[in-house]
């Protein structure tokens, strides 16, 4: 099966490493034109450095006008990956309000926004388009010392749902994809402790974390005409860990 995103223009979200990186790499590779998005400029500088190609956005997805003035210059979008976010590790009883408030912006709020200006672009076209958002297993399981975290991967699934019914008349397909553990940046953050890790590795039936590329993988699959009746849908990428 060959996929091809030749004469696509593609937008990631939280591009500057880890799982959004990889992905703007591998979208450049099989010929998209992509816009990469992050907040840290030498992260940019860098990707970049490595895909000349690829053209590099700075500001932060929880600043609304920001937003706004940035999207108002990147041009017609065909593939857009919600994939940034914030994961900070509280007990539910410390959870501050500042934590949730960024928290939910970031996971939650920035993915509306960015959507509805892409999705608006993409109905005023006709042009149909594909959406992925990056949610996780945290989404539909609890973990410990994750609470605002799942609670914003639950509510993204969610949003995905909505916004696969509403935006399907118009030909837009919006996924998820809910990936195990990762270690990115953000997996060795929540998961460096071996105790832990041997916890929920023995929990996952294949027995080990997920690598970046069978997340980017599945996220192609999700953006590209091999899966152009699949829509609505939170797609584990875990291993099997939501099965049991
Ligand atoms: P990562 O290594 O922490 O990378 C996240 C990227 O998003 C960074 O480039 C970060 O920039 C950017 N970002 C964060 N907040 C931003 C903001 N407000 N504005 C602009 N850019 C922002 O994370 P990752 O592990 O690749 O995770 C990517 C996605 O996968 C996330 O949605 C995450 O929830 C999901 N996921 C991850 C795991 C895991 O174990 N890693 C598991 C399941 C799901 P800065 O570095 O400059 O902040």
């Amino acid at each position: 099966m060959e996929i091809s995103f030749k004469g696509k223009r593609a937008v990631v979200t939280g591009a500057g490493k880890g799982i959004g990186r990889a992905t703007a790499l591998a979208l450049a590779q099989y010929g998209a034109k992509v816009t990469a998005i992050t907040r840290t400029q030498s992260d940019l500088d860098s990707l970049v450095e490595e895909c000349p190609s690829i053209v590099p956005v700075c500001f932060d997805l929880g600043e609304w006008e920001a937003t706004e003035a940035a999207l108002k210059d990147i041009g017609p979008i065909d593939l857009l990956v919600n994939n940034a976010a914030c994961a900070k590790l509280q007990p539910f009883l410390d959870v501050t309000p500042d934590q949730f408030d960024q928290s939910f912006t970031v996971n939650v709020k920035a993915v509306l926004h960015m959507s509805q200006l892409v999705a608006r672009g993409m109905i005023g076209r006709q042009s149909g388009g594909s959406i992925v958002n990056v949610s996780s297993q945290a989404s539909q399981c609890a973990l410990k010392n994750h609470t605002v975290y799942c609670a914003t991967k639950a509510a993204l699934d969610m949003l995905t749902k909505v916004m696969a019914l509403e935006l399907g008349p118009h030909q837009i397909r919006v996924n998820s994809v809910n990936p195990t553990v990762v270690m990115t940046e953000m997996g060795r953050r929540g998961w460096s402790n071996p105790e832990t890790v041997k916890t929920m590795t023995s929990r996952i039936p294949l027995g080990r974390f997920a690598e970046v590329d069978e997340v980017v993988n599945t996220i192609l699959f999700l953006l590209s005409d091999k899966s152009t009746m699949t829509n609505g849908v939170s797609l584990p990428v875990d291993g099997g860990f939501l099965a049991c």
